[in-house]
């Protein structure tokens, strides 16, 4: 993703009174689900492994670059399908290809698992699951690919493990999980270069008048001490999503995690899916109020397996389940 800086104005610092209980969560060992008896959370969800998520991170990253076009990529989207298949009641597998900045045409592929197909109510979660081509932030090997432990395989890590327990724990709503592809094969310096997969799939849905009344964006969600602002367009496009969410992961005795810090609109795949096909959606970024940019390894060879932590990977993954099953709509029976 890139930076969008003052292009579009954050929204004014008005922001709803979030509660400010401290966790009240129980674990539940019988039933593997955790329950908490404040007003957000007020629906029981299953508990989030951390240790899970690393793993299917770490699987990622061993297959190497994930770059469109190479034999590493295709082996992590079967890989991907094939997980998606063994949780979620249908998968779609979308191949098609883009023209890339460079005038490459590279294969796109975009993975789509489905819970509750039939379902009108639904909410979507999606992560991108290509790595970057080049280290651009780093002082060395700056033309070389970086493994993309978080800028990539954490987003897909968390959404995993949520779809494993979301298959013992069946949705009252649907639930799409996509996994977005070429997300981060684009030059800031070419418009329209980044978001390739999403760009398509806003356009061409999985499924023909596909509808989703909301939806989250990870990316950069497991590095360590992450904290995670409010991205000025989700505000704009999302803002009643990404406020029931902050609620939540304030409610979880998250808050100092998920802050009430406003951080300028970033173009990322929750961008191309509003304006492609209106669903509102949040995106859940890693932005170091320090530096007023992302992360130091950003884009650079630094951005292995140790720079992420299993501490975000729980907080992030518990407030998503939580979040799948309170979530910001009126769930119809
Ligand atoms: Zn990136």
């Amino acid at each position: 993703m890139k930076k969008l800086f003052f292009l579009i104005l954050p929204l004014p610092l008005i922001w709803f009174a979030i509660s400010t209980s401290s966790c009240t969560g129980t674990e539940d060992k019988e039933d593997d689900t955790v329950t908490s008896d404040v007003s957000v959370i007020s629906q029981k969800y299953p508990d989030f492994s951390a240790d899970s998520a690393f793993v299917f991170m770490q699987k990622q990253v061993d297959f190497g670059y994930r770059i469109p076009g190479t034999q590493a990529h295709a082996r992590c989207a079967d890989w991907l399908f094939a997980k998606l298949k063994s949780y979620c009641d249908t998968v779609h597998y979308q191949k098609t290809t883009a023209v890339a900045w460079d005038k490459k045409t590279i294969p796109v592929y975009n993975i789509v698992g489905v819970f509750k197909p039939k379902s009108i109510q639904r909410g979507v979660w999606a992560s991108h699951w290509d790595s970057r081509p080049w280290a651009d932030n780093d002082t060395i090997r700056k033309n070389e690919p970086i493994a993309a432990a978080n800028d990539g395989a954490s987003g897909v890590g968390v959404l995993l493990e949520l779809a494993r327990n979301l298959k013992k724990n069946p949705p009252s709503y649907g639930i799409d999980i996509v996994f977005f592809d070429a997300e981060d094969y684009g030059k800031s310096e070419y418009e329209n270069s980044f978001c390739l997969g999403s760009q398509h799939w806003a356009k061409n849905p999985h499924t023909p008048k596909y509808k989703a009344q909301f939806g989250v964006l990870l990316d950069m969600v497991g590095g360590k001490d992450a904290v995670f602002g409010r991205e000025s367009l989700s505000m704009q496009q999302a803002g009643w999503v990404m406020n029931h969410t902050w609620a939540i992961a304030e409610e979880l005795g998250y808050g100092s995690t998920f802050t009430n810090e406003t951080v300028y609109p970033i173009t990322d795949d929750h961008h191309y899916v509003f304006q492609g096909s209106q669903i509102p959606m949040i995106d859940i970024i890693q932005h170091d109020p320090e530096r007023n940019t992302f992360a130091y390894y950003w884009h650079t060879h630094a951005d292995d397996m140790s720079a992420v932590s299993k501490e975000t990977l729980l907080k992030v993954g518990k407030t998503m389940s939580a979040l799948m099953f309170n979530p910001p709509i009126q769930i119809q029976p």
